[in-house]
């Protein structure tokens, strides 16, 4: 339910406050939170909390002869955090010209004169008046955690990021836009914050906090349970969750790791038409919070907004270590790391990563570029689905590719769908040779890998897909890795292996160390497909059963 709007009600005289709260509560206590305050400095402390609360004030009663502080002047200083609240000053005869002239300068909605006896006749009218109009436009606010940032920073959209893609719910308020929370933020974090500024219900914030720091303040999962598990799944886009699912079905004490979100690559996906059991297709998004309320349900454990650092062996347990320093053993590791997307190498993309520049579909972003020109480069599949979706947003979708054509590494059914699709265009044949932009995007430069032709094009952001490499740094020496790094598994690793302390061989998806598998994209010879990973994420786990009747 809704916090009630407050009214606020200031005066140094404790008797005249205390008469005042009587006259208030009696009247207004059922729709109001009546609060008081005894100077101007007291109400400044209590609007700040009720703004980091996200609470809202439709009357400010202030008495104007306070010490240290006059009606007015308090009235001047919590306007900018409460615009829309009624601003009454309880006044003596002798205030009646300072009242009349706060009329215009602190828009002063009404004055009252002291004594208001009987409130019946002398107050209620005037306020019943007032808060009745203030009422019929007022919006209860949003209660939950706001993230307050600039649209042109990328710290605010890794924040954005995160909570969309553990679909943790926020308002997105935009520091530029909105001066009542400019003013809040600047009486938190000083006059050129770092941002985003997250603002939590409790009243409590977060200056530019760290993924992991968020997470455990949105009430993430980020502390594991046990010491010890029978397996530990690092990476939980489909593959890890699918391990997750029968490991945990199977009744083995499982504990996923995942750094960002649950649903990796395809987490990010706007339309998986290609997925089993879902012939109207299924967003990345809907599959991945299904399969991680799957993977629960069974009670496996999911930590998210911590990345796994590094493995070691201490026979027989593997141990993995947190990027807070903590460290979580098992018998058994599962390794469903995928891939990340490749960067994008050319002159003036760094500095625009996050205002303009995107790697993937970004779905905190999309509806940001409402009527806005884009681009996507790329020409897979995933390239495709990002300009069909974008294309519900954007004025213009403009798809870069180098080959001739989108076929035939594109699907015949997105191509269809790209070429009936009037705002998207493609550009076949080109190289993207700079970005341009002071603080956010502006321009594309481009060549024709043909003719040489340069070219630019105004958009005001840039989706990139442009393929991926293994996400393997991490267990670069500690499991044996094919020449473009992808983990080598079961037969795939090669014989005869010196290094290997078992009479038996390496069990299917069985990494070069015992006990320790790969599933999924980060795998050599894996067929990057979210069925494949779903499926290797499944089948991994009769080789983990029969690892873990050795030991
Ligand atoms: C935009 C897009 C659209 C796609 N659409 C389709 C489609 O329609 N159909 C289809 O079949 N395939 C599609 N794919 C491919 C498909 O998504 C992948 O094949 C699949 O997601 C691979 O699953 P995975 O679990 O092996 O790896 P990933 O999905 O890459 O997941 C790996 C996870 O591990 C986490 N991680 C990595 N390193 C660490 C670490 N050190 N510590 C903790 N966590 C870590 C990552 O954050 C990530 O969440 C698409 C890919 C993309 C990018």
């Amino acid at each position: 339910m809704a916090t009630k709007p407050v009214i606020l009600a200031v005066d140094d005289d404790r008797e005249v406050l205390g008469a005042v709260e009587r006259d208030l509560r009696r009247r207004y206590a059922d729709r109001y939170r009546i609060l008081t305050a005894s100077s101007g400095r007291e109400a400044l402390d209590t609007v700040a909390q009720l703004g980091k609360r996200a609470g809202t004030v439709a009357l400010f009663l202030v008495d104007q002869r306070m010490p240290g502080m006059t009606g007015i002047e308090f009235l001047r200083e919590a306007q900018p955090h409460f615009p829309q609240a009624l601003r009454v000053l309880l006044t003596a005869y002798a205030d009646t010209q300072a009242a009349i002239s706060a009329i215009n300068d602190v828009g002063l909605h009404h004055y009252l004169m002291k004594p208001w006896d009987p409130p019946e006749e002398r107050l209620y009218p005037v306020l019943d008046d007032l808060l009745s109009t203030w009422a019929a436009q007022w919006r209860p606010p949003f209660e939950g955690i706001r993230v307050v940032g600039s649209r042109w920073s990328p710290q605010s959209y890794a924040a954005r990021d995160f909570l969309v893609r553990n679909q943790v719910p926020y308002q997105w308020i935009d520091i530029d836009e909105d001066s009542p929370t400019r003013a809040l933020v600047t009486s938190i974090a000083g006059d050129s914050p770092r941002l985003p500024v997250v603002l939590f219900q409790d009243g409590s914030h977060q200056i530019a906090p760290s993924i992991a720091e968020l997470a455990e303040k949105a009430g993430l999962h980020t502390l594991a349970n046990r010491p010890f598990y029978d397996v530990v799944i690092i990476g939980g886009g489909p593959a890890g969750l699918a391990n997750a699912v029968y490991a945990a079905s199977e009744g083995l004490k499982a504990l996923l790791i995942e750094q960002h979100a649950p649903g990796g690559q395809a987490g990010g996906s706007s339309m998986i038409e290609n997925y089993l059991g879902f012939p109207g297709g299924v967003t990345g998004a809907d599959l991945a919070q299904r399969a991680a309320a799957q993977a629960l349900r069974f009670g496996a454990e999911m930590l998210v907004g911590l990345t796994v650092v590094g493995l070691r062996r201490e026979d027989p347990y593997r141990i993995v270590t947190l990027s807070d320093g903590r460290e979580v053993s098992a018998h058994t590791l599962v390794l469903a790391t995928g891939m990340a997307v490749r960067e994008l190498e050319v002159p003036g993309v760094a500095p625009l990563v996050g205002t303009g520049i995107y790697y993937g579909a970004a779905p905190s972003e999309a509806a940001m570029y409402r009527d806005q020109d884009v681009a996507v480069v790329g020409g897979a599949n995933s390239a495709g689905q990002g300009a069909l979706y974008f294309s519900r947003y954007a004025k213009s979708v403009t798809v870069l590719v180098r080959a001739p054509g989108l076929s035939p590494r594109m699907s015949r059914y997105l191509v269809d769908r790209i070429e009936a699709t009037p705002n998207i265009r493609v550009l076949t044949r080109m190289e993207l040779t700079e970005v341009r932009g002071e603080g956010r995007l502006e321009q594309i430069c481009l060549r024709n890998a043909d003719s040489g032709a340069a070219q630019s094009l105004d958009v005001r952001a840039l989706f990139v897909f442009i393929g991926v490499s293994p996400r393997t740094e991490e267990f670069a020496k500690f499991v044996e890795l094919d020449s473009k790094g992808f983990v080598l598994t079961g037969p795939d690793l090669p014989q005869p292996r010196r290094d290997w302390p078992l009479e038996r061989g390496p069990l299917m998806f069985e990494t070069s160390v015992p006990g320790v598998f790969a599933a999924g994209d980060v795998r050599s010879g894996a067929n990057r497909r979210i069925a494949a990973a779903v499926g290797e994420g499944s089948a991994a786990i009769y080789s983990v059963h029969r690892y873990l009747q050795t030991v």
